[in-house]
């Protein structure tokens, strides 16, 4: 329910923020109250809620117990292995409790690490909030990342026990997990943990089982069938549980998450940004793998009492009405997707969209990548709905720009994610001046600290490289740099333009590869388009394009090729004048892109200068890149 002037909301947020916040954190159940809202005495670190005594699995499950035991709490969805299954929140506090003492009889304890390696399945719901439990920190590695980066994960994180399964699936095709988890180990050395429970699902050969060491997790549960363990209450700013960003710029940075001020920011973004109601259903298509999938699918719609919907499968089988069937039969009230997504839905046919009952549902959020004006713009026209972008990044754990519904009935901007969400004191800098920068004007995206509850604490076991990587944007003033870049307009409404790192700098005029991006997908052939700055000894930069588009058969021969390049180029100049102009348009069946489905541009553009494409662990389908590699070498 609107109740406020957003702007005057967010003001109150940034100028006192101990005093906000001490508001908002009735929110949660506190064990034992905190003494001091917020201490910043080592800038920037800081800490929320300090000496408060909490836990995010009580506040997620046994805290609803009494009122909504019989209620669904997890609803899972599998179209690879063709099952659905409803826990209650008596079933789901069950399984957790009974996971945690099963992780406590191996030696888990405060403070150690679980490494979750995991497909999307219950299991692996369960035991993140079992290690919360115990006071033990989670660290979930997107299941299907090659064994040289689980290895690299294991070894930062150095895990007491692994949970892992048999095998994950993807367009019913079987990915056996086990091998690359024996691999990942043996690389790993002595930072492999003495454990590792295995779920067998029973969807590939059964996975070799090393004596000692492995331990079939439905033997565990059998033998454990009644035992429960106890809720450990940790500090507020006790580590809940360390990600490992994307990798799409590079080496991943492992976030270091707290545990109070993480589960008060969520349970405030419930109705500030969500507007998510106890009792209802939350479907997030996202991944447990990535922070939406953290802050998305499993803590903020369990804290706040809702029924969180897991899907394991693809958007488009047995059919593109999949996601939707599933929110007429469930009655989803607030979805929340990536355009990546949305992207391969449009391609299908429309009909899928005609054929559920939709009314349940009040919002689309998405998060990712840029959001880009037609995709948006179809969404929310075949739903009905308003369709909201949220910025943000895994440093953040929940959203850093967006439009907040729940406190003011403000306008959605198609192409902008909106204003800076309250906590945030979201600024705009020239980078080489370091000064502020105001509206019509581009500038790297900035947080003043202190960060807002919730938001990383520390990269794990690098306090210095925490400080250095985000806050060593200028030298005199601490900034929380986004590393992306971005405008706003009169109203305060942000625009990503890219990230910093992709800027194209053509003749000293500095273009983010979004307003190039935005100008080549305006042509109507187009689908999808990545643009890289190009090395140039004249102009220093050129941008080149390389796109994907909607019909094949419009490349047939090499006239309608180069017609159709003229075209692209013609409406980029149209649209930002002659200096934004591609030098070329390379045309592919797909681009290259992470796991969590965003474009690998420093590898497109490491290509195109004819470079070594660098870091590719991170990378979904080796077929995009070697696209690229065909495209740039004709
Ligand atoms: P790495 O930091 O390892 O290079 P990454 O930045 O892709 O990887 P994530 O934390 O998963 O890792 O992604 C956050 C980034 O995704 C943001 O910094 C931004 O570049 C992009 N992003 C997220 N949401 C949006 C959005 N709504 N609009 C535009 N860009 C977005
Ligand atoms: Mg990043």
């Amino acid at each position: 329910m609107p109740h406020h002037s957003y702007r005057d909301f967010h003001a109150a947020s940034v100028a006192d923020p101990a005093a906000f916040w001490t508001r908002e954190a009735g929110r949660i159940h506190w064990h034992k109250p905190f003494t001091q809202a917020l201490a910043y005495d080592q800038p920037p670190f800081r800490d929320w809620f300090v000496g408060g005594e909490t836990n995010l699995c009580y506040n997620a499950v046994d805290r609803h117990l009494a009122e909504r035991g019989e209620q669904a709490a997890l609803i899972h969805v599998s179209t690879e292995t063709g099952s659905e299954r409803t826990y209650s929140y008596r079933e789901l506090y069950e399984e957790v409790a009974r996971f945690a003492a099963i992780l406590e009889a191996q030696g888990v304890g405060r403070g150690d690490r679980v490494l979750i390696y995991m497909p999307m399945i219950p299991e692996a719901v369960f035991a993140m909030l079992a290690t919360v439990r115990l006071g033990a920190v989670h660290s979930v590695v997107f299941g299907g990342f090659a064994s040289h980066s689980l290895a690299t994960r294991i070894e930062d994180a150095r895990p007491k026990v692994m949970v892992t399964a048999d095998a994950g699936l993807r367009g019913g095709k079987v990915i056996a997990y086990k091998p690359l988890v024996d691999e990942a180990l043996s690389l790993a050395g002595d930072a492999a943990p003495a454990r590792v429970i295995v779920v067998n699902r029973g969807v590939a050969e059964p996975p070799m089982m090393k004596p000692g060491r492995d331990l079939d997790y439905a033997e565990l549960r059998e033998r454990m069938q009644d035992a429960r363990a106890c809720v450990a209450w940790v500090e507020s700013n006790h580590p809940s549980y360390i990600l490992y960003t994307s990798g799409t710029t590079g080496k991943p940075k492992g976030v270091q998450r707290d545990t109070g001020g993480y589960a008060v920011a969520l349970a405030s973004t419930m109705e500030y940004i969500y507007g998510g109601r106890p009792g209802e259903t939350f479907f997030s298509t996202s991944d447990i793998g990535w922070v939406v999938g953290h802050s998305y699918i499993v803590y903020a719609p369990l804290i706040n009492g809702m029924a969180t919907l897991m899907y394991e499968g693809l958007p488009t089988r047995p059919d593109a009405g999949v996601w939707w069937s599933l929110v007429e039969k469930y009655r989803v009230t607030v979805m929340f997707s990536a355009p990546t997504a949305l992207r391969v839905l449009k391609k299908q046919d429309p009909v899928w969209l005609k054929k559920y009952d939709l009314k349940s549902l009040r919002a689309l959020f998405m998060a990712g990548e840029p959001l880009d004006e037609p995709t948006a713009s179809w969404i929310a026209g075949e739903l009905g709905v308003p369709v909201i972008d949220n910025y943000w990044q895994t440093e953040t754990g929940w959203p850093m720009l967006t439009v907040c519904r729940g406190v003011e009935d403000l306008p959605v901007k198609v192409g902008s994610p909106g204003l800076p969400v309250y906590g945030y004191d979201v600024r705009l800098f020239d980078e080489a001046t370091g000064e502020e920068v105001g509206p019509g004007q581009k500038g790297v995206i900035g947080v003043l600290p202190p960060l807002p509850p919730g938001c990383m604490s520390t990269v794990w076991g690098q306090d210095g490289r925490f400080v250095s990587t985000y806050f060593g944007l200028f030298k005199d003033r601490l900034v929380y740099s986004s590393f992306d870049w971005g405008i706003k307009d009169e109203d305060g409404y942000y625009t990503i333009l890219g990230r910093t790192d992709d800027v194209i700098n053509v003749a000293g005029h500095r273009l983010g590869t979004r307003e190039i991006e935005e100008a080549v997908a305006g042509h109507g052939a187009i689908a999808e388009v990545a643009v890289v700055g190009v090395s140039d000894t004249l102009k220093g930069q050129v941008p080149q394009a390389f796109a994907v588009v909607r019909d094949p058969s419009q490349l047939a021969d090499p006239d309608s090729r180069e017609r159709l390049e003229k075209e692209v180029i013609a409406r980029v100049a149209q649209a930002l004048g002659a200096i934004a102009n591609p030098a070329r348009v390379f045309f592919v069946n797909q681009l290259p892109k992470t796991r969590s489905g965003k474009v690998l541009r420093r590898s497109i553009q490491a290509l195109a200068e004819g470079r070594d494409p660098g870091d590719l662990t991170t990378l979904d389908d080796p077929a995009g890149i070697e696209q690229v590699r065909q495209a740039v070498q004709g």
